[in-house]
């Protein structure tokens, strides 16, 4: 309260009704505020003034403290009072008033307090409301601007939380980008909250803003968890799916493995390794075709091993085998590796030789029989001797299954029947 303006004990009543007034006072200035009046004029407050009825009621009863005479004797008096409102509504003002405002706040109060000639009904009121008037078009101007700011920047969250819930779909590469995203939204939604809360008072918007943003914070803290376990998850799958592969994998290696084991040994003489009588019989059926087809030569070579059940009557079955097996891998090393070599069963071998003729398979006869010839074969330091008999015959168009397995068989009882040892063809029969 001014100084310059004194009030007795019997005013304290007064005083509280001043505080009423000012109160007031202010009241009919927001209300004429928030109506958007246009102009908040000394003459619309008179109004609002005028209409309310605790203002009219506490005017009326001041003044019919003083007698009538008094009052009307004394408009000085009845002007103190007015002086003294509209000092305690800048006093009420001063409260509320912006920094910026102070020190023409403090100028308007002097004015008022010293200018002892205020006359009028309404004017005295013109200068404080001016004022006031001013600050509340101050501050709404203000809120208008951080209104627009609000507006763009509840569109801009808005737009931010659809974009986050359009980006719960993801999965590593884009679980990295989304965290950068969702480091920078963070980053600008915290600059955004600062922001706010040194912006001027804002009510309700500002602590809409806030939770807005709180609640944005709060979508994106769970999209990045959800991000995560998403990604974990991902991760989880692609081990257990890698393990299944490579567990498969294995077993489909192991599954190939064994079924080639087993063609393997379907087709191979287990004692000697070399082909058995089954993939003899595919072999002959192929090189029949071949020949029919496409002309090409074949022929087919028997070797039998002379005397070899003196072999076993002398040394042993077990001799007898490890002679067999000798024998398998002298054929191996000599014949060409296309040469296909079969035990035909016993000590009986049969090989059918690719693109060779006749005279050719007689050569390749004639060259294993003698390597065989010259190879030592011993047992426990005692040479065994070890040779065969070899019947050739080429292959003929026309032939069937055993056509040509036969004639070199007669040849092979020719070269028996002509001492052992030897190379006899078809062509040698009689
Ligand atoms: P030749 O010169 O006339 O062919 O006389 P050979 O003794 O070789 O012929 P023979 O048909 O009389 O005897 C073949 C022997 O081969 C009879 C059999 O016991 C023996 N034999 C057959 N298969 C095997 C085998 O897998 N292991 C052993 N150790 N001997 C076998
Ligand atoms: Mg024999
Ligand atoms: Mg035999």
């Amino acid at each position: 309260m001014s100084e310059e303006v004194k009030l007795s004990e019997s005013d304290t009543e007064f005083e509280e009704k001043v505080f009423l007034v000012a109160d007031e006072v202010l009241t009919i200035l927001r209300e004429l505020s928030q109506e958007n009046q246009k102009q908040i004029s000394s003459k619309s407050i008179a109004e609002k003034m005028v209409w309310k009825g605790t203002l009219k009621g506490l005017l009326r009863n001041k003044t019919a403290q003083a007698s009538p005479e008094t009052a009307k004797d004394s408009p000085s008096k009845e002007l103190e009072s007015l002086s003294n409102i509209s000092d305690m509504v800048l006093n009420r003002f001063s409260e509320l008033a912006p920094a910026a405002l102070t020190d023409e706040l403090s100028d308007l109060k002097d004015s008022i307090v010293k200018d002892s000639a205020l006359h009028g009904s309404t004017e005295w009121l013109d200068s404080p409301i001016n004022f006031v008037k001013r600050y509340i078009e101050s501050l709404v101007r203000k809120n208008s601007d951080l209104e627009d700011f609000m507006q763009q920047a509840m569109s801009y969250l808005a737009e931010t939380e659809s974009h986050v819930a359009g980006e719960m779909n993801s999965h590593k590469e884009k679980f990295e980008n989304d965290n950068a995203f969702a480091d920078s939204l963070t980053a600008n939604m915290n600059e955004l909250g600062q922001n706010i809360s040194v912006a001027p008072e804002l009510g309700d918007i500002k602590s809409a803003l806030l939770g807005k943003i709180q609640n944005i914070n709060r979508k994106v803290e769970t999209k990045k968890e959800e991000d995560l376990t998403r990604l974990k998850d991902t991760e989880d799958i692609l081990i257990q799916m890698g393990r299944k592969m490579s567990e498969i994998k294995r077993e489909a290696d192991e599954i190939r493995k064994k079924s080639q084991a087993i063609e393997f040994e379907s087709i191979r003489d287990t004692l000697t390794g070399l082909f058995n009588r089954r993939a003899y019989d595919d072999r002959i059926t192929e090189t029949l075709a071949n020949l029919e087809r496409y002309d090409v030569q074949a022929s087919i070579m028997i070797c039998d091993i002379d005397f070899f059940k003196k072999i076993n009557d002398t040394h042993g079955h077990k001799v007898g085998d490890i002679a067999l097996k000798k024998m398998a891998s002298l054929l191996k090393d000599r014949l060409r590796t296309n040469d296909f070599i079969a035990r035909f069963g016993g000590e009986e071998f049969a090989i059918v030789l690719p693109h060779t003729g006749l005279e050719g398979a007689r050569v390749a006869g004639e060259g294993i029989r003698a390597f065989i010839d010259k190879s030592k074969f011993s047992y426990m330091g005692e040479e065994i001797p070890l040779t065969i008999s070899v019947g050739v015959s080429e292959f003929k168009k026309g032939d069937d299954d055993t056509s040509a397995f036969e004639r070199a068989d007669k040849a092979l009882y020719l070269a028996k029947q002509s001492g052992r040892n030897l190379v006899k063809t078809d062509q040698d029969l009689p």
